[in-house]
């Protein structure tokens, strides 16, 4: 199966190299206007790649410094953007007529050199050296994963310029054994929250301080850059936000492979989160920003556990927080939830980390689900920290309990 990853780096460039690429950009831009102009006889629109060469390319080279790779790649956009506003056309949909206003190039491997830390660029006066802006951590990013990978290679590169820097928007590919899925697959139950973005049904916890602690300043500063209400202070807020967005990506993608992680070494074949949908309302203290990262979260795992062969699900949430976890119980109170990290059953005395039991009672509900469900795919339990525990209640390990008070970033208990 083939893998396709794109991995956004931020560009190092001297004045007079970005100087260049802006060049570069504007007659990449005005190269694919020309195409989709020269494309239209009244109303009809030529789309094929063929006729849009022999149309276009000696004007496209006489009035413009782009090599004629990049006259090429400026044409495919182009028709790739006629291709699909013909398409809506011929639905009786509306689309009007493409028109490319935004700052961006695309290179491929004829174009454009990549390497580990540094990608060689065509302009419209040779090449540039383009160094990478790379994150401090080098393990578990995407850079690390897909860049420097041996496994990955790459296959091209879009060029985008935004609030003052340009970014290389790098794809890469590689051919992997299709995965085999687990045979007799569990399930991995995740919670997720804001004192801990997520928590696993095998005991695994990822701590949310990092994303409170930055939701908070961001709050602090904000209030106080609307207060002076300047332009530039609004732009100069958008930076940061981009730039913590780029961190928490990183986080989340630490997150994710811890999960997934978690799942291939306990032989899991599904992971289950809760429904994503309205979750901002349903929980307690989740902000705009706990939406968004959940849901990346979610995408995140989803992405990375396919090449696995293990998929991810979404259960309805309810009573996920108040239901005792342990089979055969099942007691659902609100008075079982005593404070925001503890779960003590009132029946039966289970005792656990509120989010723990959560993660268990998510894993449950898919384990439930996939049983009364026809067809094949159904799995045959529920991964815990000390063993799997079965729909009709036999856990090998009777004892098993994951206490409050518990935190950390990705630590076993
Ligand atoms: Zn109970």
């Amino acid at each position: 199966m083939e893998v396709r990853r794109t991995v956004p780096v931020k560009l190092d460039l001297s004045d007079s190299d970005a100087d260049l690429l802006h060049e570069t950009i504007d007659e990449f831009r005005w190269a694919a206007n020309y195409v989709v102009d020269a494309a239209f006889d009244d109303e009809y629109a030529v789309t094929s790649k063929r006729k849009l060469h022999d149309r276009t390319y000696q004007q496209v080279r006489e009035e413009t410094r782009l090599h004629s790779n990049l006259v090429q790649a400026a044409r495919s956009r182009a028709a790739e953007s006629l291709q699909s506003v013909v398409a809506k056309w011929k639905r009786g949909k509306y689309a009007s007529r493409p028109y490319f206003s935004s700052s961006f190039l695309e290179y491929d491997k004829r174009s454009a050199t990549f390497n580990a830390d540094y990608a060689t660029l065509s302009t419209v006066d040779g090449r540039i050296t383009a160094e990478y802006v790379l994150p401090d951590e080098d393990r578990d990013t995407p850079h690390a994963e897909y860049l420097f990978g041996d496994e990955y290679e790459t296959t091209g590169a879009t060029l985008h310029y935004r609030n003052g820097e340009f970014y290389l928007h790098v794809r890469t590919k590689a051919d992997v054994e299709d995965p085999e899925p687990p045979e007799n697959g569990t399930v991995l139950g995740v919670d997720l929250g804001v004192e801990n973005i997520a928590v696993t049904s095998t005991g695994k916890f990822w701590s949310g301080n990092e994303l409170n602690h930055w939701h908070r300043e961001y709050e602090k500063r904000r209030a106080s850059m609307q207060q002076r209400g300047t332009r530039y202070a609004h732009e100069a807020m958008q930076r940061v936000g981009r730039k913590e967005t780029g961190r928490f990506e990183q986080m989340l993608h630490r997150i994710a492979n811890g999960i997934v992680r978690e799942a291939r070494e306990n032989g899991c074949s599904v992971v289950a989160f809760e429904d994503l949908t309205d979750i901002r309302e349903r929980m307690a203290g989740a902000k705009r920003l706990h939406a968004w990262a959940f849901r990346r979260l979610f995408d995140y795992v989803t992405y990375k556990a396919e090449r696995f062969g293990i998929d991810t699900e979404q259960v309805n949430p309810a009573y996920t927080s108040q239901r005792c976890s342990r089979i055969g119980c099942g007691f659902t109170v609100d008075a079982n939830r005593p404070s925001q990290d503890t779960f003590e059953c009132q029946s039966c005395g289970y005792e656990a980390h509120a989010d723990y039991n959560a993660a268990k009672n998510i894993g449950l509900k898919y384990l439930r689900r996939s049983h009364r469900s026809s067809g094949g795919g159904a799995v045959v339990g529920l991964r815990l920290n000390t063993g799997m525990l079965n729909a009709s209640g036999f856990t090998s390990a009777p004892c098993e309990s994951v206490r409050a008070g518990v935190h950390g970033e990705g630590h076993a208990l």
